[in-house]
């Protein structure tokens, strides 16, 4: 098969690799569609170094199943599917005290290092005990959506408390979770104001129903958010930018009670904020990543026809073409989310 495979920093190739075959409890996908995740073309641009070289990169796939070890139950050739990107050990204290597969201390991801290859190949290998069968209605590159859409949903759902019409939503950070954040809002009810300082990003979000665009650069961020808030400031603030301002300036936008979900990822480093209006505002700050029990209500929400979650994607490529998409995703300009094509 036709593989993408990252050997060290900016050395991404595609060579012909052996084809999978499946354990017992393994299927064999063909990959229809794969999202390349902020994730991935920082580990090829050397800003991340969550890979362990050489590996196949890819999380964000879909596909259909080709060929079932002997011991699947629930799945057949043909079957539409999607995976998990990490699966639990079962046996360390997290997975004994009932959380989800990414808080288990052992877990296996796959798309990050040589022995779990990902998806941006002609064929996947994947345990049966990591797929999700996609639901009618959903296109392939729909569903390759699920990852980033997953991250944004259990944010607000289960760490953000959940949204409604009454709520005032701030979105900082217009890349492809912060639109799927957006979508998630704006499906509830909520009015968004999303922040951005990037034109065509801010473009991007009002095609895709935020109420208000708000350039961070352009004047008081907290003045311009009162003002579309009535005064009163956000009630749910979601920073999915990373970004050491926004990071900060999340508490300045809070309204009285309001609650902060922290997404994007700042490299680690340490921000100067000021605390004391957490205290005076009551808020309350959670993080939020993917949960392994968000997955299958993300393809629900997907699957609903209620958002038009395609609208995120904005560019594809064919495998051979893999280099040029990352270039693409790491001008981190005029894009969103960029799709493979296997
Ligand atoms: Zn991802
Ligand atoms: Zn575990």
């Amino acid at each position: 098969m036709r593989a993408a495979k990252l050997y060290d920093v900016k050395d991404l190739r595609v060579e012909d690799l052996a084809d999978p075959n499946p354990g017992v409890d393994e299927v064999v996908v063909k990959v229809m569609a794969c999202g390349v995740c902020a994730t991935d073309v920082n580990m090829w641009r050397g800003t991340s170094d969550e890979g362990d070289f050489p590996f196949v990169p890819g999380h964000e796939w879909s596909g259909e199943i080709v060929e079932v070890g002997s011991a699947v139950r629930d799945y057949s050739v043909g079957d539409r599917v999607v995976g998990e990107v990490c699966t639990p050990c079962g046996e360390c204290v997290n997975c004994k005290d009932g959380f989800a597969a990414e808080a288990c201390m052992n877990y296996e991801l796959y798309g990050f290092k040589p022995e779990n290859p990902g998806g941006i190949a002609e064929f996947h290998l994947a345990r049966a005990n990591r797929l999700h069968r996609i639901p009618e209605g959903l296109s392939y590159e729909e569903a390759a959506l699920v990852e980033p859409a997953w991250v944004a949903y259990n944010s607000i759902w289960e760490a953000g408390g959940g949204v409604g019409p009454h709520d005032r939503m701030v979105v900082f950070g217009c890349g492809p979770i912060g639109m799927l954040a957006l979508l998630t809002g704006k499906a509830a009810g909520a009015p968004v104001i999303a922040v951005e300082p990037h034109p065509y990003r801010r473009r991007m979000a009002s095609e895709l129903g935020a109420d208000v665009t708000v350039d961070p650069l352009a004047g008081d961020l907290e003045e311009q958010v009162r003002f579309h808030t009535g005064g009163r400031g956000a009630t749910l603030v979601v920073e999915c930018s990373g970004n050491d301002g926004a990071r900060a300036g999340t508490l300045d936008v809070l309204a009285n009670r309001g609650r902060i979900v922290l997404i994007g990822l700042g490299g680690s480093r340490k921000v100067p904020i000021d605390l004391d209006k957490a205290i005076f505002k009551g808020a309350t700050i959670r993080g939020g990543d993917g949960s392994s029990f968000f997955l299958s209500k993300t393809l629900a929400f997907l699957s609903r026809g209620i958002v038009d979650v395609g609208r995120v994607i904005t560019h594809r490529f064919p495998l051979e073409q893999v280099v040029n998409a990352f270039e693409l995703g790491a001008a981190q300009g005029e894009s969103s989310k960029i799709m493979i094509l296997p």
